[in-house]
C-alpha cells in the first residue's frame, strides 16, 4: 500500500487525529500539506513529517472561511503541483442541552463541521476533475450516527456530512474520485481530553473493545481508504469505535 507520489491536503492536522493521519500518509509516502487555524502547531506537524524524508508545508486556513479556503488550495496547487487526497478532518464541538443552546454556538459548529467540508471539497474538486483522480475522507462521528445528549449541533453536522459524502460520491464516480466518511468513536485526542471524568466514564462503559480509540486506529483506517487498494469502494461509512455502535 503505496502513496508514493500522492500530495495529501489534511485540514485540522495541527494536533489529535488530523495530525495522525498526516504522519500516517507521510509513512505511506505521500507529500502532505498540513491546514490547520493553529498555524504554528500545523509547522510542528510539518517537522515531524520532515524527519520521515516527506515533503510537508504548513497552512494557516480557517475551513469555514470560502475565500481562505479557496486561496489557499489555490497556493499549495502552486507549492506541490496538485492534490490528490483531501481529508476533511477539522471540527469543533460546542455542547450543551438543546434547551439552553446559543444562536452562536449552533451556527459555529456547523459553519465549521460542515460548511468547511463543503469550502474545502468544492476548491480541490476543480483540480481532482482536471486530472481524473482523487480521494476524498471526511470525518464524521459516531455520533452523527447514535444521536448524544448535549451535542445536537455537533451530531446534526456529523450526519449531514454523511448525506452529502455520498451524494457527491455518486456525482463524481466516473472521474476517478471516491468519497468516503469515517466515522470515529471516543477518540483520545486533545477534544475529549477536555472533557469531565464522568463523561468519559459514561463512553467507556458503552464500548465493547475496552479501551478508548487512538488516532491510529483513525489514521490506518484513511490510508487505506485513500489507497489503490480500495479503489472500488465509494459512498461508504467506515466505523472506527471498538464496537460502541453496530
Ligand atoms: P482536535 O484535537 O480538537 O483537533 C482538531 C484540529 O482542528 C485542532 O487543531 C483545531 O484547532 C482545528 N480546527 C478547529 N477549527 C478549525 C477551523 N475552522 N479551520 C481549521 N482548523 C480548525 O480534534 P480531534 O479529536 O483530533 O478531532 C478531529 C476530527 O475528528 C473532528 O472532525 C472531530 O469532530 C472528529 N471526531 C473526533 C472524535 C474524538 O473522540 N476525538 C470522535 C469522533 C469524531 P483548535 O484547537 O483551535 O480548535
Amino acid at each position: 500500500m503505496t502513496l508514493e507520489g500522492r500530495i495529501s491536503l489534511i485540514t485540522g492536522a495541527a494536533q489529535g487525529i488530523g495530525k495522525e493521519i498526516a504522519l500516517e500518509l507521510a509513512r505511506a509516502g505521500s507529500d502532505i500539506a498540513v491546514a490547520d487555524i493553529l498555524f504554528d502547531k500545523a509547522e510542528e506537524t510539518v517537522r515531524e513529517i520532515e524527519t520521515l524524508k516527506r515533503r510537508a508545508k504548513a497552512y494557516g486556513m480557517d475551513v469555514s472561511d470560502t475565500d481562505e479556503v479557496h486561496q489557499t488550495v489555490n497556493q499549495i496547487n502552486e507549492d506541490f503541483g496538485k492534490i490528490d487526497i483531501l481529508v476533511n478532518n477539522a471540527g469543533i464541538t460546542r455542547d450543551s442541552l438543546l434547551i439552553r443552546m446559543k444562536r452562536e454556538d449552533w451556527d459555529k459548529v456547523l459553519s465549521i463541521n460542515l460548511t468547511g467540508v463543503f469550502n474545502c471539497t468544492q476548491a480541490v474538486l476543480r483540480w481532482m476533475l482536471k486530472q481524473r483522480y482523487g480521494r476524498i475522507v471526511n470525518i464524521a462521528s459516531v455520533v452523527g450516527l447514535m444521536g448524544n445528549a448535549g451535542q445536537s449541533n455537533y451530531a446534526a453536522s456529523k450526519a449531514a456530512i454523511i448525506g452529502f459524502s455520498k451524494s457527491i460520491a455518486r456525482e463524481i464516480a466516473s472521474r476517478g474520485i471516491t468519497v468516503n466518511v469515517i466515522a470515529p468513536g471516543y477518540i483520545d485526542t486533545p477534544m475529549t481530553q477536555r472533557l469531565p471524568d464522568e463523561v468519559k466514564k459514561g463512553f467507556l462503559n458503552q464500548i465493547p473493545i475496552p479501551r478508548l480509540g487512538l488516532p491510529q486506529d483513525i489514521a490506518k483506517g484513511v490510508a487505506f481508504l485513500v489507497s489503490d487498494d480500495a479503489e472500488y469502494i465509494t459512498g461508504q461509512v467506515l466505523n472506527i469505535n471498538g464496537g460502541m455502535y453496530m
